[in-house]
């Protein structure tokens, strides 16, 4: 297909499939890989990821959200796919019913609803339980779990598979607040057994909790991060080598030329001290550029952190800047990032051309999602098609 479009993503594969491996490799053999394919596969596109990860033997899979697990059903992935958020209406749970999809019941109004339309419609379905054991964000109680399975227990459409919760800290030097949260889940899980409710999926772990806490993986692991290629923002214990499938990439649209003392872009904010071939990219903060999340500081010393980074980057130190690959050489992104554009400072030796392709650091989370996505196969173009796994066979949880 033409592309006549100046921004686009490469995804390599086989560094996809790689990552995989990687994350198998510290899997026991006992324990369930659930694939986080949320935020439309981390960026690399939902659905050619699932493809890619069910052809390698995935037979499970985790999103946020229900448009998420219906655009995998509707592309033909016939594994497990389970749902981490709450659903809040008849229509919304009725598709999640014809769709088979795995349901996460995080309140007693989660609850209420299920039981109800499954009953009407008759189908049947699997959930797993959400424990709230110190994120603050969904999540059952000990009382409220109870409940919850006294309601479901005389539910023959409802299987009660599993049961999960979600750590707030896995990713810090300190284990404490870890701990804790595992040994809470621990003695809720032991608690619902003594009440006679077993229930046969347990699982914690995303990522960070999969580096940090071997002891903590139960029965699954929830890993998105490392399949993505990337480590969770932290320390960690285990080491895993990891290849980022993705690249940004776009052309050089114009290429001039500017004297010494030339100002670069709004509020003039950067004046050359030697001339620079100055070139413009069209990608700018509409595109996801120089884009931040801006969470609150966590402590004194993150405060810091981020204050010096500002001030290094107001003295344009170099590691601090943004910068962008031409030619396989970086150059650094002078100025305001434009709504839709940026400048780049190329010195005036260089051999950079108009069209010339430049990979650009636009976070793989916050780019387009209609943006052209070229898969590549041993450094070819190449289509996932769906198709059915060979050798492996889907074992049903009874
Ligand atoms: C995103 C998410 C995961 C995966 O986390 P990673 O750190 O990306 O591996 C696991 N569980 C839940 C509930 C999530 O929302």
């Amino acid at each position: 297909m033409e592309n006549i479009s100046d921004r686009w993503l490469e995804i390599d594969i086989d560094a996809i499939k790689h990552n995989l491996e990687q994350v198998k490799s510290l899997l026991p053999e006992k324990v369930r890989l659930i694939a986080v394919v949320k935020a439309d596969g981390y960026g690399h596109g939902a659905v050619e990821t699932s493809r890619l990860l069910y052809q390698n033997g995935v037979d499970f899979f985790g999103v946020s959200f229900l448009d998420e697990a219906v655009a995998l059903r509707q592309a033909g992935i016939r594994a497990s796919i389970m749902l981490f958020s709450p659903l809040v209406n008849e229509q919304q749970v009725t598709t999640a019913l014809t769709n088979y999809i795995t349901l996460t019941i995080t309140s007693l109004n989660d609850c209420t609803l299920l039981d109800k339309i499954s009953r009407r419609m008759n189908v049947k379905t699997t959930v797993h339980l959400k424990v709230d054991t110190g994120l603050g964000r969904f999540g059952l109680n000990r009382e409220e779990l109870i409940e919850v399975c006294q309601t479901l227990k005389d539910n023959p459409c409802i299987y009660i598979e599993g049961i999960y919760t979600h750590m707030a800290e896995a990713a810090s030097n300190n284990p404490i607040y870890t701990q804790k949260q595992f040994s809470r889940f621990l003695s809720i899980i032991d608690e619902l057994k003594q009440a006679g409710f077993k229930i046969p999926v347990c699982h914690c772990a995303n990522s960070a909790v999969f580096l940090n806490y071997p002891e903590m993986y139960l029965n699954a692991v929830r890993i998105g991060t490392l399949i993505s290629g990337e480590l969770p923002a932290g320390k960690f214990m285990n080491q895993l080598d990891l290849i980022n499938p993705y690249k940004y990439k776009s052309r050089v649209i114009s290429l001039r030329t500017l004297d010494k003392g030339s100002y670069l872009g709004y509020n003039r904010t950067v004046r050359l001290n030697q001339p620079a071939q100055i070139a413009v990219i069209p990608v700018g903060f509409n595109h996801g550029l120089a884009l931040q999340v801006a969470n609150r500081p966590s402590g004194w010393g993150d405060f810091l952190k981020v204050l010096a980074k500002s001030i290094l980057a107001f003295f344009h130190l170099s590691r601090f800047t943004l910068k962008v690959k031409i030619n396989g050489c970086e150059y650094p992104i002078r100025g305001k990032v434009f709504m839709q554009m940026a400048l780049v400072e190329i010195p005036v030796e260089a051999w950079v051309k108009i069209g010339d392709e430049v990979e650009v650091p636009v976070r793989k989370t916050l780019a387009a999602r209609n943006l052209n996505r070229i898969y590549i196969k041993d450094g070819e173009p190449c289509k996932i098609e769906a198709q059915e796994r060979i050798g492996y066979i889907v074992e049903e949880d009874s």
